[in-house]
């Protein structure tokens, strides 16, 4: 079998341990430009039902990739290493690509925001990013919150993005049922009464 990792990474990167021992993580070794590809994530897809039954490990490197479908790395590479921040530096372009949402500084660590790609809850847990803006709470249903949406349009996975059409769809007929129930209201001139 090959031993060649099933993810790409950029030579510009490099996955080692975190300076606060915390996990690994991915750094630059050299300054890499918005909108630049930075990794690609490759590895065994696994239906939901048999993915929670996976080791801690696996589900923790793991990314998901459509509703009930999740892309486990094997075998791990440095690419797999990339981290959750509330304020990211990339985000994905399909799938499985990362991408730079900014110009990046050598020695900065590149992660994305898991509400990218996450709609179930296999991964939460207590943010610990450190970014002024962090949410405390990292949960499946983060792409749902409109600021994250707005902050971070096109850089969502193709399988989150259809939710989000699809719950703003919902909310536009929604209001549009509201004002139809209210509308005979307003066109009722007052003067009728009088
Ligand atoms: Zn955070």
């Amino acid at each position: 079998m090959s031993k060649q990792p099933s993810s790409y990474l950029s030579s510009k990167l490099e996955g080692r341990p975190k300076a606060n021992g915390n996990g690994n993580g991915i750094y630059s070794l050299e300054s890499i430009q918005k909108g630049e590809l930075v990794a690609v994530f490759g590895g065994v897809v696994y239906e939901w039902d048999a993915f929670i039954h996976l080791p801690e490990r696996d589900r923790s490197l793991c990314i998901q990739v459509e509703d009930r479908l999740f892309l486990v790395p094997r075998p791990i590479g440095e690419g797999d290493y990339v981290n959750h921040s509330c304020n990211p530096n990339a985000g994905l372009s399909g799938q499985i690509g990362l991408v730079a949402m900014r110009d990046i500084k050598i020695g900065e660590e590149v992660c994305f925001d898991y509400a990218m790609s996450d709609t179930m809850p296999y991964d939460e847990f207590e943010c610990g990013c450190g970014s002024a803006n962090c949410r405390g709470h990292v949960g499946g249903n983060d792409w749902q919150k409109p600021e994250l949406q707005k902050r971070y349009a096109g850089f969502f996975s193709p399988h989150a993005q259809r939710k989000i059409d699809a719950l703003r769809k919902e909310k536009r007929a929604f209001e549009q049922a509201m004002r139809m129930t209210k509308a005979p209201k307003y066109a009722a001139p007052v003067s009728l009464y009088e």
